[in-house]
């Protein structure tokens, strides 16, 4: 039969705990956009210094001992710093005297049961405060909102659970068995050791495939978004409407090309800055009019295309004098003092199918030219019928 000698299993688990420890310092020193990942690390360098104390302890070749309510204070703080990375990073608030209070204790209560040489509460109280400590990442990671890197945080939760489980376990064991050191072969021991090799390895790892899941979304939203507006960018917009218009999701819809009339003046008049300003008031006066299915981007400097999915040609007309109205009437507080501004407004409706993406612009981008043209301030729509069909030659 295998046999698992702990004392080995110990040398093992310090070897790993200290090379993953200078990986998660390699992840802090070079992703440093985010909370709590230097934190994180910490902990991890105290978890190394933790196991390397044991293996210290154990070794015939060193006369060096540290007691072990110094060593497991170390490897419970290790917990507890992990699992504020963990929280700083969600970007969750933590109730620190709670926590604080629990961290001035457990030492106090260590200490005594050092002095006493009772094994069993010493453990008991290392597998209660650790679960309490794993337990505030535990429940933080399950409630994290942020759909970008839900996946990896649940599966990171899960592995937190099963170290909380492990403590459990050992628990349970300890108050069956009557081991009274950790260089013993008993079941506890083993399953314990076992379970702290893995779990602390698959902890650290998932932990840093959730930063870089974070890192690949925020990443991926940056590279859709238009920096000044917020609003989707050309090609985000494009991209969308084209997917929709493949899958034939809806069976007709209006593009929306709108441009703010003289805005050369504007910039020309109050400076760049306020242009700046007048465009980000406008992309939120536009977003508070769209519903659920629309789609809205900034098409290129102070123009803005919307995407409107089955909206009937009456609510259309009605939708785009309520827009030009709403921008014409918009009062914009700027540091030169109030001002305010019109839109001209181009409209192409189709079905699906008839025409591409392209056409619909180019439709839509006529429209508005000659809004434009006759004056500004105003909108004209386009029905695009679909093309008629050659007769087909009998044979
Ligand atoms: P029209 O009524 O015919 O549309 O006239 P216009 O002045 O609005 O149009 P024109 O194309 O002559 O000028 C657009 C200006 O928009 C020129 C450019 O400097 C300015 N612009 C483009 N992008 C930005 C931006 O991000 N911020 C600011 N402040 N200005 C911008
Ligand atoms: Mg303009
Ligand atoms: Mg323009």
């Amino acid at each position: 039969m295998l046999k698992i000698d702990p004392a080995t299993m110990m040398i093992m688990i310090a070897i790993s705990a200290i090379l993953q420890s200078v990986i998660i310092i390699g992840l802090a020193l070079s992703v440093n956009q985010y909370k709590g990942i230097s934190v994180y690390a910490i902990g991890t360098v105290l978890s190394s210094f933790g196991f390397l104390a044991i293996v210290l302890d154990i070794s015939p070749l060193s006369s060096f001992v540290i007691p072990p309510w110094i060593i497991n204070s170390t490897l419970v703080y290790s917990i507890l710093c992990c699992s504020f990375g963990i929280s700083f990073f969600l970007d969750r608030k933590i109730y620190y005297p709670k926590w604080l209070f629990l961290a001035t204790l457990f030492p106090l209560i260590q200490f005594y049961f050092t002095q006493n040489y009772d094994y069993f509460w010493r453990n008991f109280f290392i597998c209660l405060v650790g679960s309490l400590f794993h337990g505030l990442s535990f429940i933080n990671l399950i409630h994290l909102k942020k759909i970008g890197f839900r996946i990896m945080a649940l599966s990171l939760a899960i592995i937190v659970f099963l170290t909380i489980l492990l403590f459990l376990i050992r628990t349970i064991y300890l108050i069956q068995t009557n081991t009274q050191s950790i260089l013993q072969s008993t079941i506890d021991n083993v399953l314990t050791f076992m379970g702290i090799f893995i779990l602390d390895f698959l902890r650290h790892c998932f932990f840093m495939l959730m930063v870089s899941q974070r890192m690949y979304f925020d990443l991926h939203q940056v590279s859709k978004t238009d920096f000044l507006t917020q609003l989707l960018n050309r090609g985000a917009i494009t991209n969308l409407i084209e997917k929709s218009m493949s899958e034939q999701a809806y069976t007709f819809f209006s593009i929306i090309l709108l441009d703010i009339d003289y805005f050369k003046k504007i910039n020309d008049t109050y400076g760049h800055d306020v242009g700046d300003l007048v465009l980000k008031q406008v992309a939120q006066l536009l977003t508070s009019q769209m519903t659920s299915k629309d789609l809205l981007g900034r098409w290129g400097g102070e123009e803005f295309l919307c995407f409107w999915p089955e909206c009937s040609p009456d609510l259309l007309t009605q939708r785009v004098e309520n827009l030009r109205h709403q921008v014409e009437t918009m009062v914009i507080r700027t540091p030169q003092g109030v001002i305010s501004c019109t839109i001209s407004l181009g409209v192409a409706t189709t079905n699906m199918g008839s025409y591409s993406f392209d056409e619909v612009v180019k439709a839509a981008d006529l429209a508005l030219y000659r809004v434009k043209k006759n004056g500004r301030n105003g909108f004209e729509l386009v029905n695009l019928s679909p093309p008629v069909k050659p007769p087909s030659i009998p044979q």
